[in-house]
């Protein structure tokens, strides 16, 4: 990897996302020498995936390059690696670029989409985690809807124009409310020779209601939002395939449709290698101690989506969410500073600050402890705290500058097909 050794302790971090960079940020020009690894040059803001999804926002506005976040840190380096096996007993990453000895390893590679070992839902649906599959999804909406006005048939022509939506968290209700508007305000002008009243919304969840993170009161209310916008709500209802073609379900239910989009679950990015057998709690995270430390390792970390810190007040972690990882990320940063002083170590304490949806124009949903507000109070606190967290001053201007322009056009301008996705819709042909 062509990194110099130093007589400072090499701290190697693998993942640059809302984790790995709050570490990084705490050890800047600190008597260490950082070595940040990612598969992408590029640090994604994932909350705004599903509005690059849905042509509100262009994708270099929520995506960073890592390197600008860390420009100036004079005992930082970083490569664009994807690290694919840790040898714990010799202390090394093995890489696609090659491998890499650590003083300490710090694991923050976040999560991946989990399809529950449904190898069908996998191939066949949509995952909405990285911008390359957002983008994906936003060629297949809107070629879906190019296909819709070469078909006379009706049926072929609603099944392009349903769109199924598993799992009702944040990502699929956010999702859910940003389609019902593109179908309101923007196809209707676009399509105007396809009858566009015709597309549905399915927003299917297995429990008993959406946002089951958030009050009942949030769940509520986005179910209202959902609704006034003609979005079809399913509970109680498991998605158990999907052929490209048809989804079934464990009840009567199925859809017939070209896009299932699967926001239903997510697992840890764990990297052979660890022990990981007695390790992964919940099936797909690594087991940490109050200190991130990966039990059983003395001097391998894990923070974030990809760590499992278990307590009585958290059986089963922290949520998979962007503000336990920062904070993780912090108190790692401080502690390994206070490791190599010979310090004593800060426990980890998550500060939890709430959580927030948005449904779509002047309609989200908030929960801050004790204080729960919905509507277009709610909506504008959503924006700012969006933006607040989003990387980069000048993205920070082009989100804003793009949510005033489509809050006075009523408009999506970023609906284009910039890379093809290649779905093969014979199945959809007689
Ligand atoms: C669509 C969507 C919407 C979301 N909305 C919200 C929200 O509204 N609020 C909220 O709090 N949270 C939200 N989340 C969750 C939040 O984004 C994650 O909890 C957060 O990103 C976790 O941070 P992390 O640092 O653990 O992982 P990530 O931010 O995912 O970063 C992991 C990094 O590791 C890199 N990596 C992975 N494997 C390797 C490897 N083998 N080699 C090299 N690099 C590797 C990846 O490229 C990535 O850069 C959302 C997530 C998604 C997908």
């Amino acid at each position: 990897m062509n990194i110099p050794k130093t007589s400072f302790p090499r701290i190697v971090i693998i993942g640059g996302g809302f984790a790995g960079i709050s570490i990084a940020k705490k050890l800047k020009n600190k008597e260490v020498q950082v070595v940040l690894l990612d598969k992408h040059n590029y640090h994604n803001f994932q909350p705004l995936l599903y509005q690059v999804s849905t042509g509100g926002l262009e994708p270099d506005s929520i995506a960073y390059p890592i390197r600008k976040v860390l420009k100036g840190y004079t005992n930082f380096f970083f490569r664009l690696a994807n690290v694919e096996e840790i040898k714990t007993e010799e202390n090394i990453i093995v890489s696609n670029i090659g491998t890499l000895e650590y003083d300490y390893l710090v694991i923050a590679t976040g999560s991946e989409t989990n399809y529950y070992g449904n190898r069908e839902i996998e191939i066949n649906s949509m995952a909405m985690k990285t911008i390359p599959e957002s983008l994906n999804l936003r060629s297949l909406i809107l070629e879906n809807f190019e296909q819709a006005l070469l078909t006379d048939k009706y049926h072929e022509r609603d099944a392009l124009m349903n769109f199924v939506i598993v799992g009702a968290g944040p990502t699929g209700v956010e999702l859910a409310g940003a389609l019902a508007e593109i179908k309101k305000g923007i196809l209707p002008k676009d399509y105007p020779d396809l009858d566009t009243r015709r597309v549905q919304i399915h927003l299917i969840q297995s429990g008993e209601r959406i946002l089951k993170e958030m009050s009942e009161k949030a769940s509520q209310k986005a179910e209202d939002f959902l609704e006034s916008l003609g979005v079809q709500i399913w509970k109680n209802t498991r998605v158990t395939g999907y052929d490209g073609k048809t989804v079934t379900t464990d009840t009567e239910a199925t859809f017939e449709t070209a896009t299932l989009v699967w926001a239903a679950g997510v697992k840890g990015v764990v990297i052979k290698g660890l022990n990981a057998k007695d390790l992964l709690l919940g099936g797909s995270r690594l087991s940490v101690n109050q200190y991130s430390q990966v039990i059983g390792y003395d001097n391998i970390f894990a923070v974030g989506d990809v760590a499992c810190m278990q307590s009585t007040e958290t059986p089963k972690g922290h949520p998979m969410m962007a503000q336990p990882a920062m904070q993780q990320g912090r108190n790692l940063g401080e502690n390994l500073v206070r490791l190599l002083e010979d310090k004593p170590l800060k426990p980890f304490v998550y500060k939890d600050k709430g959580s927030m949806a948005t449904i779509g124009r002047n309609k989200a949903v908030v929960d801050m402890n004790n204080i729960r507000f919905q509507g277009v109070f709610a909506w504008f606190v959503w924006m700012f705290v969006h933006l607040f967290f989003l990387i980069g001053f000048r993205n920070r201007m082009v989100v804003f500058v793009n949510w005033v322009y489509n809050y006075i056009r009523f408009d999506r301008e970023a609906r284009l097909i910039i890379r093809p996705f290649n779905r093969n819709y014979s199945a959809f042909k007689d």
